[in-house]
């Protein structure tokens, strides 16, 4: 079963993969995309998960792999209906990760309505620095986080600026799924998304906490 882990080397089984789009303004917009009512919530396989310090291979099949930095969290302790002042509590550990998006065939998904499995849940699809406790990261809500692409600033994260809180979306999944130990949540991603290149080098940054590298083969 495929796990994460964390600094300390310990390990983790993974169980569900949600991911969370148009959480902020500023990203739907750049994309044209409304910001909806509520959560955009879609899946990725686990066979999807990519660990800092494995090469990072894009799909032949897509000539447009976007990055998408995020905030990840894992679920230490699963349960139904959890409410949104208990919801923190379910969590094990923070980490940074890369929603890889193949958007020219999510374009196509969207304007024919499918599904974006195939744009999303591809193989290394699913990136992840190394997991932090929770304990270490106790105000998430205001966590900032930022991706460098060949030593430039392409996304700068602040959680202040979701739209759906870690809270509420804890609450909203666990109302729609029974969140399970070993859940993973890509939260969303900020403005500044972009093709990636066969020999970019990505760092995933969330000061004094997480410092991971990628590198695309
Ligand atoms: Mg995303």
């Amino acid at each position: 079963m495929p796990s994460i882990h964390f600094q300390d080397g310990s390990a983790r089984a993974v169980a569900n993969i949600f991911c969370i789009g148009r959480n902020y303004a500023a990203h739907a917009a750049e994309l044209g995309n409304q910001v909806e009512p509520e959560p955009v919530v879609f899946l990725k396989p686990t066979s999807a998960l990519l660990e800092e310090g494995q090469p990072l291979r894009l799909p032949a099949f897509s000539q447009d792999v976007h990055h998408e930095a995020e905030l990840v969290v894992l679920i230490g302790q699963g349960g139904k209906h959890i409410a949104p002042e208990a919801a923190l509590q379910h969590v094990a550990g923070y980490a940074l990760g890369l929603d890889l998006t193949a958007r020219d065939l999510q374009t196509v998904a969207k304007q024919k309505g499918l599904p974006w499995t195939l744009a999303k849940g591809f193989d290394g699809s699913a990136c992840v620095s190394r997991f932090v406790p929770a304990a270490a990261l106790p105000a998430p809500g205001e966590a900032t986080f930022s991706l460098d692409v060949n030593g430039q600033r392409r996304q700068s994260g602040d959680c202040r600026m979701m739209i759906y809180d870690l809270p509420f979306l804890i609450a909203y999944l666990s109302d729609r799924f029974t969140l399970q130990a070993g859940d993973l949540i890509y939260t969303g991603t900020p403005a500044g998304v972009a093709a990636l290149q066969a020999g970019d080098q990505l760092a995933l940054s969330l000061p004094g906490l997480i410092d991971a590298r990628f590198e695309v083969a």
